[in-house]
C-alpha cells in the first residue's frame, strides 16, 4: 500500500485572497489502482476565465494555475501509471474542482455517495453542471466501506450531504486521514465555523469526528484545501509508504 498526492492546480478565492491547491490522490494496494478526485474540467485549459464565468465562478474566484500537467492523466504519468490502469475511482463529492475529469476512467469502478449519485447530474457548482454521470460500474456508499486493503471510505456529510473522506493505513507511515472538504483547512476547526457547508451542523459534527479520529489514531490529517499544508506536502512522483 502506498500513496501519492496529485497536483490539479491552484485556485484563488477573491473574498480572502486565499490561494488553494486542488488535490487528487492515488493509491496502490495489491493489484488495485485507486484514484481519488479528478480536478477541474479540461475546458479550463484553453479558456480559464471564460469557463469560470460560464460556470458561475466569476464572483467567487478563479483558477490561477492549471497547466497541461495538472490533471489526473499527467500526474499519474509522473508515477508511471496510465489512466487505463485505474481500477477504482473515488469521488469525495461532486463539486466543480473534484469531478471535472471523471469521464476519463470508463473501466474503473466508481465509488460515490448514494445521496449524490441519486441527483440527475453531479453537484458541480451553483445549481448547474458541465458534467454528466459517467456510465461506469458504480458502487454507492452509505456507510464506512473498505474498498481495497488499507483504504476505507467514511461518510462525512455537511460540506455536501454525500461527502466522503478516506482513512488509509500505510505500512511505514501509519494512518492518514484524507478529510477532503470535510475539513477544508484547520481554521474551520479553530473557528468552529462551517459557513460554506450545505448543512453547517452536520459539517461541524463530521469535522469533529475526523479530528477525534486523527488524535485517537495519531494520524496525519490531510485537509481539503489548506494553503500552508499544500505547500508543505510532497507531491507525485513522491510516494508515501
Ligand atoms: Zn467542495
Amino acid at each position: 500500500m502506498r500513496l501519492a498526492i496529485l497536483d490539479y492546480g491552484l485556485f484563488e478565492v477573491y473574498a480572502n485572497g486565499r490561494r488553494i491547491g486542488i488535490p487528487g490522490y492515488y493509491m496502490e494496494s495489491g493489484d488495485r489502482r485507486v484514484l481519488v478526485d479528478t480536478g477541474f474540467h479540461r475546458d479550463y485549459l484553453a479558456d480559464p476565465l471564460g469557463v469560470c464565468l460560464a460556470d458561475g465562478l466569476g464572483a467567487f474566484g478563479r483558477l490561477i494555475e492549471y497547466t497541461d500537467q495538472q490533471n489526473p492523466a499527467a500526474q499519474l504519468g509522473l508515477l508511471g501509471v496510465s489512466p487505463a490502469d485505474i481500477t477504482d475511482l473515488v469521488l469525495t463529492h461532486g463539486h466543480i474542482d473534484h469531478v471535472g475529469r471523471i469521464d476519463e476512467f470508463p473501466q474503473a469502478t466508481l465509488y460515490v455517495s448514494a445521496v449524490e449519485r441519486i441527483r440527475p447530474t453531479p453537484l458541480y457548482w451553483n445549481g448547474q453542471s458541465r458534467i454528466a454521470w459517467p456510465a461506469n460500474q458504480t458502487v454507492t456508499v452509505e456507510a464506512p466501506t473498505d474498498i481495497v486493503p488499507g483504504v476505507c471510505l467514511i461518510p462525512t456529510p455537511g460540506h455536501t450531504m454525500g461527502h466522503l473522506s478516506l482513512v488509509l493505513t500505510l505500512p511505514a507511515y501509519g494512518t492518514i486521514i484524507l478529510a477532503a472538504d470535510a475539513i477544508s483547512r484547520p481554521d474551520e476547526l479553530a473557528d468552529d465555523r462551517y459557513a460554506d457547508a450545505e448543512d453547517p451542523r452536520a459539517a461541524r459534527q463530521s469535522a469533529h469526528m475526523q479530528r477525534q479520529r486523527a488524535q485517537h489514531d495519531a494520524a496525519w490529517l490531510v485537509y481539503g484545501h489548506c494553503p500552508q499544508q499544500w505547500q508543505s506536502m510532497r507531491r507525485a512522483p513522491y510516494w508515501y509508504t
